[in-house]
């Protein structure tokens, strides 16, 4: 038996890692549900639980050179996070693994890569230009990634005012709900991804809330797990960066469970290829 601090499959230092696990604890505006700032240490707990071998991509995480440098000071308002992430982010040229926190982390992380198309699994589209008096609201975030000039693809979409709906369609974001065909979902994407890059961000709240109740705004209707999978099969390879957002620790440690499951699939994928 073995349950330690640090994400299982970390073996390497900083500076030698092929993926770089870091946590934001950040979750100071959380609408509904409180406490994303506890899921970076609840999804290191849980990745105790599995096993270092992908079935589904046949490859065994011993052989990736992996990471956990710890978690970001969250001390200070928004604008502190951000420059603290970049700065941990600097010369930093693996691919990054960030754990949230809830999702306006993502913004933090985003800003620091270019030329990169943003997609996104999310029940929502958070496009509000704010929430309670905020900008940087977790319900803002994808309005705060679009200033920033990234391609948008939104997965798993089901929540959101008619506003944000008009705003995604006037602005070119692609939106894709949970009853659409996933096989069609993949084709569409790539056609929309082209040869670039990808930055992925997993907001828990795009699964059905029974595969992931430990999230801040639960919303019914939501996407199969197993979707992911398929994703990785067809984008891994262009992915450089990830982020697990919007955990909110569950006592039977599903959500983080799967939270951490998601990363060792992403990582046995992309090694694959
Ligand atoms: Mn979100
Ligand atoms: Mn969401």
């Amino acid at each position: 038996m073995h349950i330690d601090s640090f994400f299982a499959f970390s073996n390497s230092s900083k500076g030698e890692e092929d993926f770089l696990i870091f946590g934001i604890p950040y979750d100071c505006t959380q609408s509904f549900k409180p406490g994303s700032r506890f899921a970076p240490n609840a999804i290191r707990e849980a990745s105790w639980n599995l096993e270092s071998y992908s079935v589904y991509f046949d490859y065994d995480l011993e052989f990736a050179k992996i990471c956990d440098a710890g978690n970001v000071n969250v001390d200070g308002n928004f604008d502190r996070v951000v420059k603290n992430v970049s700065e941990f982010l600097s010369g930093v040229d693996s691919i990054p693994i960030a754990l949230g926190g809830e999702h306006t982390i993502t913004y933090a992380v985003l800003r620091n890569f270019e030329d990169v198309c943003y997609i996104a699994f999310d029940a929502h589209l958070d496009l509000r230009d704010e929430f309670d008096d905020n900008p940087f609201n977790h319900a803002c975030v994808t309005r705060r990634i679009y200033e920033l000039g990234f391609d948008i693809v939104l997965i798993g979409v089901r929540s959101g005012t008619g506003e944000e709906f008009r705003f995604a369609k006037e602005n070119g974001i692609a939106l894709f709900h949970p009853w659409h065909d996933f096989g069609e979902v993949v084709e569409n994407v790539r056609k929309i991804v082209g040869n670039g890059n990808i930055y992925l961000s997993i907001d828990m709240d795009a699964f059905d809330p029974a595969f992931a109740p430990g999230v801040s705004t639960p919303e019914p209707f939501g996407l199969n797990p197993i979707v992911v999978l398929k994703f990785f099969e067809e984008f891994s390879d262009r992915i450089i960066g990830l982020d697990v957002v919007e955990v909110v620790p569950d006592s039977e440690r599903i959500t983080q469970t799967l939270a951490a499951k998601l990363i060792v699939e992403f990582i046995a994928s992309r090694c694959k290829r």
